[in-house]
Formats: structure tokens, sequence, C-alpha cells
């Protein structure tokens, strides 16, 4: 409820609209999951809505940045498995259930971490359509909403994307290491959105540097002009992220992260 007054404050403000369509430099059929998550929430964030790298929202009491590891995981079941308890608003249709369980199934086919509808669990993912496609980083405790709009966010990538801030993982170009495997090209970001680019000091759990992860903003991810503002190196035409649903490596980083060990179906 909190939430919601605070949504109408941001959207009464008269603030002129910043944000460079991102449509207007990727094509649909080319665009990943984090480019159409900022398609959906350019109006958020060019009226200053608080989501941190386009799409995740702070709780309050934790910034993203002191959500590593052990610190924001889903506790682990005595039966081995890592159980997310969630409910889901009625107004979705069935083809959005679908979309959103399908998001689910990515995730929880290859790995130990099994969504469950919500019994009586205390804390759990409250998954509904509201503004925008975003998530807060990690469990927060209590109910913890999980915002997919239909229309929009109606995408099993884009879900899965979501669900996995949710899982305490980051985008892919916010890794410590990144500056070794991209180069941000400041000078195309707009200017007022170039904390979205902040890199962290990530727990990168062995893994590579993953340009196919589902987490991984798209090449054009706040362009000011048109320009890119992401590129890959050396080869600055390697693909970068992807809009299908998790990727080996993300789906690796899961089970490492989770301690999945023998419990991952992958
Ligand atoms: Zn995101």
């Amino acid at each position: 409820m909190v939430f919601q007054c605070r949504l109408l404050q941001y959207i009464d403000v008269n603030i002129p609209f910043l944000i460079s369509l991102t449509e207007h430099y990727v094509k649909p059929e080319d665009m990943n999951a984090m480019d159409r998550i900022l398609r959906v929430n350019q109006r958020m964030l060019s009226r200053g809505f608080p989501l941190r790298e386009g799409d995740i929202l702070s709780s309050g009491s934790r910034s993203v940045i002191t959500c590593l590891g052990d610190s924001c995981r889903w506790p682990r079941s005595v039966d081995g498995f890592v159980y997310v308890p969630y409910i889901i608003s009625p107004i979705y249709d069935d083809m959005d259930r679908i979309t959103v369980e399908t998001g689910m199934l990515d995730i929880s086919s290859a790995t130990c971490v099994k969504f469950v509808p919500r019994t009586h669990e205390a804390n759990f993912l409250n998954i509904q359509s509201k503004i925008g496609c975003w998530s807060y980083l990690g469990m927060i405790g209590g109910s913890q909403t999980v915002s997919l709009q239909s229309p929009g966010c109606m995408w099993s990538g884009v879900a899965a994307h979501e669900l996995m801030h949710a899982l305490g993982f980051v985008h892919e170009q916010s890794r410590s290491d990144r500056d070794h495997h991209v180069s941000i090209l400041w000078e195309n970001i707009i200017e007022n959105q170039r904390h979205n680019f902040k890199k962290y000091e990530t727990n990168n759990l062995n893994t590579a540097y993953d340009y196919s992860s589902v987490m991984h903003y798209g090449r054009y991810a706040f362009s000011e002009d048109g320009g890119p503002t992401i590129i890959p190196k050396p080869d600055p035409y390697t693909p970068i992220g992807q809009r299908d649903g998790p990727s080996l490596t993300d789906i690796h980083k899961i089970n490492i992260l989770y301690n999945c060990g023998r419990y991952s179906s992958y």
C-alpha cells in the first residue's frame, strides 16, 4: 500500500520525459529480456521512480550492494530443495499464468529451487501486475512483490529475469570483473541514468562472464541518442543478453549459490 501511494506521487510530478525509447534503436525481434523490461519501465524511470538498474526495488533496509551470498538466500528445506512459495494475482488470464509458470519452470527444472504455491509460509513472492517489471533483490522477508505488468512483462524470459533478482542475482554487467569483458560507453548514456552502470563487489561464484545471461543489459540500454552503451570486448559483435530464459551459466550460478549439488535436476 505504501508503494502504491509513492507511485501515485511520482506520476503526479510533471518531470520531462528523459528516457530514450529503446525500441527506437533495437528492433522488437532483437530485444533481449532487459530491453523489454526497460521499454515497460521507462516512464517510471523518467519520473524518478526509485528502481536501481532499471528494475530492482530497494527494500529500504538493504542496498543492492550488500545483498550478496548468504544474506538474501531463500532457505534450504530438510529434503535438500529450496522452496520459494508464491501467490499470484487472480487478475492474470490463463496465458499470463502460463507465461509466469514457464519462467518458474525454466529455473526449477534445472536447479534445486522450486517455486511452490504458498500455503502458510511467512516469506513468499507476491506476483502482481503492478506498473512495470521489477523485483526486490533476494529474500527480504514477509510478502515481497514481484511486479509483472500485463501486458508488457508477459514474457517467460522477463519472468525468469525478475525471479532471478528475487533469488539474489544482480545484472551480469554489474559484476566486479565486467571491465575485462565489456566496455561501458559513458558518453552515450543518458546523463541522469549513468548510476545504472555501476559495478559492484559481486560474488561471481567462480563462473565465467556470461554474455548470454538473461540478466545482461542490452547493447543500447539507457542510450541517449542511439549509440551503444555496452560493447563486448575483444569482439564487439559478440551478442549480449537474450530473452528466452536463463542461460546455461545462469542455471549453473543458481545451482552454486543454492548449493544444489545432487539435488539439482540439471
Ligand atoms: Zn533486472
